[in-house]
């Protein structure tokens, strides 16, 4: 497949080839740490990439780890979604799923080493206290009152906090670093919060969670990961990651390494903004064609091997890399579909044509193939009859000079067919265009009629044969191309609200019988997927992936 190619070099692979080289590591333990708060995006499928990726490059492991440390947020449904997501997309974590609430245990009881080696305490300051006294990025922090607290007495709240005998914010346990430190999270940072909640993985065992801070490294150490591969915000967390493992019994070194985040333009990568279209109900959910969800991309008809093409094509770098044209991404699901997506003929918006120069029974069938270069797809039967129909799109009373399409007195060729002219116009009392007849020029079959140039090619249905279905077309959730850019305002001002149409189409009568989640480039109208989840093989329903334009094949042949 033209998509799968040797994967571009990035500054992480090759930092780690040199120490695989170098015997500095034998063999390299990747992780991929979503927090199931949410369905992956395709920000996710960008680290989901690089990280089973780096793994299956090295010879090494890539594990799922679900960071799970805020059950308010999180949910049994996402962790199903998310699983489903990694796999989909064509990677198999080593080992079983791991959950950082595995390791609860083994965080308390380092919160306890710390407590005793001085380097952690409980601390009473209300989370607005707490913010006042860390200061800013101009003025130092002030110690809490309650800094100096003793060893014992830390040990017995913490274990109060533990048992649920104080109130939510009530308490918070602090590592004792240094609150002049110029890097904020360095000004005793909250190991531990009280919260009441049940968990979906550790029921009611717990009455205390852990920040993301304390265990993320953690548990990146007790898995023996080498390599801890996130995304640039976490680089001022990285010296309070070290801190953790120079400071605990900790059994292995991981290093944090980070890379620039994904953005994408006309779309959200972010789980907190795309949960809130989600619960308005401004999206028929999580994996609505719509989203930039993994899931959402798979409903709409991506394929596996696009989005990894892709995730290839934006490659990995260390510094903010900006907006990514969306139109990348639609090249990339493009060249997958262009060889692998079989042909069919469908009209969106059908406008009937009658044959007058034909008797009533007339019927013609076509062996067309089912790919123009893959010999290997079956042929498809592609019936004419009397009445058929065309795409209102291509017909026009008054075209313009270059319109290459029906208009009355001109003619055009039936895709796979004979040239047919537009005799008469036919309206309803609206003066809306409903019926076109047309003769049939039958000396035209596979060969040009002689002396006149037919410019036009159109698609058509039998209107005896053709399948009615649905058809639903996408167009961008948002009119700006950084929709959340303005942090005041409000991202949804900028919804588009013609991201959805739905059309009555009619398909040609291959296309009977066709399975969920099958994909088709419908000549002349772009690469369409049925449904997921709407469409049965007795009543198809189908979504555009895409259209045939692609936009940034040209900015690179510009470039
Ligand atoms: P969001 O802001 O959408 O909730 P997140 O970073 O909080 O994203 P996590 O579940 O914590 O979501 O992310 C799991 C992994 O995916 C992290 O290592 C994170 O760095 C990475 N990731 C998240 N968003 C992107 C992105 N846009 N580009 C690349 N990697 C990303
Ligand atoms: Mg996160």
């Amino acid at each position: 497949m033209t998509t799968e190619t040797t994967p571009a070099p990035n500054f992480i692979r090759n930092q780690i080839r040199e120490e695989i080289e170098g015997g500095q590591v034998t063999s390299i333990v990747t992780r991929f740490p979503p927090e199931p708060n949410g369905f992956l995006h395709i920000g996710h499928a960008k680290s989901i990439c690089l990280n089973f990726g780096l793994a299956e490059q090295t010879g090494g492991q890539c594990h799922l780890r679900f960071d799970d440390t805020n059950p308010a947020k999180e949910e049994q449904a996402y962790i199903d979604a998310i699983k489903e997501d990694v796999h989909w997309l064509g990677f198999e974590w080593s080992g079983d799923v791991r959950f950082a609430s595995d390791y609860f245990d083994q965080l308390y009881a380092w919160a306890q080493h710390l407590i005793n080696a001085g380097n952690a305490y409980v601390d009473d300051l209300s989370p607005d206290e707490i913010r006042e006294y860390r200061g800013t990025l101009t003025e130092p922090g002030r110690p809490s009152p309650y800094r100096e607290r003793s060893v014992d007495e830390n040990l017995e709240l913490l274990e109060g906090m533990r048992q649920g005998d104080f109130a939510e914010g009530g308490k918070v346990l602090r590592a004792k670093i240094d609150m002049a430190s110029p890097n904020i999270n360095l000004r005793d940072p909250i190991l531990y919060r009280i919260r009441h909640a049940t968990h979906h993985q550790t029921g009611d065992k717990w009455h205390i969670y852990p920040s993301y801070d304390f265990t993320h490294g953690q548990s990146d150490a007790i898995e023996g990961i080498t390599h801890s591969v996130c995304t640039l915000e976490f680089e001022a967390h990285r010296p309070l990651y070290e801190w953790f493992l120079n400071n605990l019994p900790v059994p292995a070194k991981p290093r944090q390494i980070e890379f620039a985040r994904l953005n994408l333009n006309y779309t959200l990568t972010s789980k907190r903004k795309l949960k809130l279209l989600v619960d308005d109900g401004i999206v028929a959910g999580w994996d609505d064609p719509r989203m930039p969800t993994i899931s959402g991309m798979r409903r709409r008809g991506y394929t596996p091997a696009s989005l990894r093409k892709f995730c290839d094509m934006v490659g990995v770098s260390r510094s903010d890399s900006g907006l990514v044209d969306i139109a990348m991404l639609t090249h990339a699901i493009r060249s997958d579909l262009e060889d692998s997506a079989p042909r069919a003929m469908c009209v969106l918006k059908p406008l009937k044509v009658v044959l007058t120069n034909v008797p009533d029974d007339f019927e013609e069938i076509y062996e067309v193939p089912g790919h123009p270069a893959r010999e290997d797809m079956p042929v498809r039967q592609v019936p004419l009859t009397r009445e058929l129909y065309i795409d209102h799109n291509d017909f026009m009373e008054e075209p313009p000079k270059k319109f290459f399409r029906l208009a009355p007195g001109k003619e055009v060729r039936l895709r796979n067919s004979y040239v047919v002219r537009c005799d008469e116009v036919i309206k309803d009392a609206a003066g809306e265009v409903v019926e076109l007849r047309c003769s049939v020029d039958f000396d035209t079959l596979g060969k040009n009629p002689e002396g006149r140039k037919v410019k036009g090619v159109l698609h058509w249905v039998s209107a005896t044969h053709g399948i009615p279905m649905e058809v639903r077309l996408y167009d961008n959730l948002f009119t700006a191309e950084q929709p959340d850019r303005d942090k005041d305002a409000d991202f949804l001002e900028h919804l588009n609200p013609e991201s959805l149409t739905i059309c009555q189409a009619i398909g040609e009568p291959s296309l009977a019988g066709t399975a969920p989640e099958s994909r088709f480039q419908f000549e002349r109208v772009g690469y369409f997927c049925a449904d997921r989840h709407a469409s049965t093989p007795e009543k198809l329903v189908f979504n555009r992936t895409v259209g045939l334009k692609d936009t940034w094949a040209k900015i690179k042949q510009k470039g």
